[in-house]
């Protein structure tokens, strides 16, 4: 799309009034805002915001002023009031955190909630997510994937907390502050083990962006030989428990359908079974045949 049809579909984008707009934004690089973000931004009446300077000075680098009104993790709830007088006084509010999408280790969750409740117009404005990045380029994303974000900060807490994570077949996404970044992945390697794969991303969009993938057993070698790799931002994924797909749906037919066969025909268990473990019909019919033989 040429630069002036772009321009015009930006000017004919629909912001309607009387709705929460709730705004990825950069979690790093400037550039990283969508064109549709700042159609709205512009038009707001007012950018909900977790910190007003940190807004203000983003808001200043797209040279927008807007009035702000500071809705951090403490006030929440109450600020959701305010806001809904606004929208139902036909205001267009933006909500916006410090960076990345609101909601996601950041205030936002509450607001929304309190205001869908209100039956508030609420409308995302895709943007830029520290989880999804690292995800892109991690690939690990072939089961699917869980976000986690920061874990507890004390160690026995967080080892526990590990713990009930260790099967997760689905790939674990960890958000962690630079100076808690060894001791996690210390703890990481702990309970899941030094041949874990794992993928650490530091400062992702930043100039001094960097990424490592490998095991949970190199990681700690990476991270230390290299001082800079202790400060900044991280985000770490690894990958969920490998299973044999093949093996485990078989295992899990015959676990099941041994039970259903006690007081069930072939067919009425096959049915069941297909119903439960969502496995194919063909592989359950000819485990319950050779459990009847
Ligand atoms: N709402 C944000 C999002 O959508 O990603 C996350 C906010 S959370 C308070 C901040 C944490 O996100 C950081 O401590 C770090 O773990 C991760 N993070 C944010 N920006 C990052 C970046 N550029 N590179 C790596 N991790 C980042």
């Amino acid at each position: 799309m040429q630069l002036e049809t772009l321009m015009d579909t930006m000017s004919r984008q629909q912001v309607p009034e009387g709705a929460l707009y709730v705004i990825g934004t950069p979690i790093g690089n400037i550039c990283d805002i969508s064109l549709r973000a700042l159609t709205v931004l512009e038009v707001a009446d007012v950018v909900a915001c977790e910190d007003t300077r940190n807004t203000r000075s983003l808001l200043s680098a797209y040279g927008l002023s807007k009035p702000l009104l500071a809705a951090h993790q403490h006030n929440e709830r109450e600020v959701a009031g305010q806001l809904t007088a606004r929208l139902e006084r036909g205001e267009r509010i933006a909500l916006v955190s410090d960076a990345g999408t609101p909601g996601i280790s950041d205030p936002g969750a509450r607001i929304v909630d309190s205001l869908r409740e209100a039956g508030c117009h609420i409308v995302p404005i895709p943007g830029p997510s520290a989880a999804v990045a690292a995800l892109s380029i991690s690939g690990f994303t072939d089961n699917g994937f869980r976000f986690v974000g920061f874990l507890p900060i004390k160690h026995a807490q967080r080892l526990t907390f590990l713990r009930a994570l260790q099967n997760t077949p689905e790939t674990l996404v960890f958000y962690e502050a630079p100076h808690r970044i060894k001791e996690m992945l210390d703890s990481l390697s702990q309970v899941f083990g030094g041949d874990r794969r794992v993928m650490v991303g530091r400062e992702l969009t930043k100039l001094f962006e960097e990424t490592w993938r490998g095991t949970l057993s190199a990681v700690g070698e990476w991270i230390s030989s290299d001082p800079n790799r202790t400060r900044g931002e991280f985000v770490i994924l690894v990958e969920g428990v490998q299973v044999d797909e093949g093996q485990s749906g078989e295992d899990e037919a015959k676990r099941i359908l041994s039970i259903l066969l006690e007081s069930m025909p072939v067919s009425g268990a096959v049915a069941t079974a297909v119903k439960i473990t969502g496995l194919k019909k063909n592989l359950l019919y000819n485990v319950a045949l050779r459990l009847k033989a």
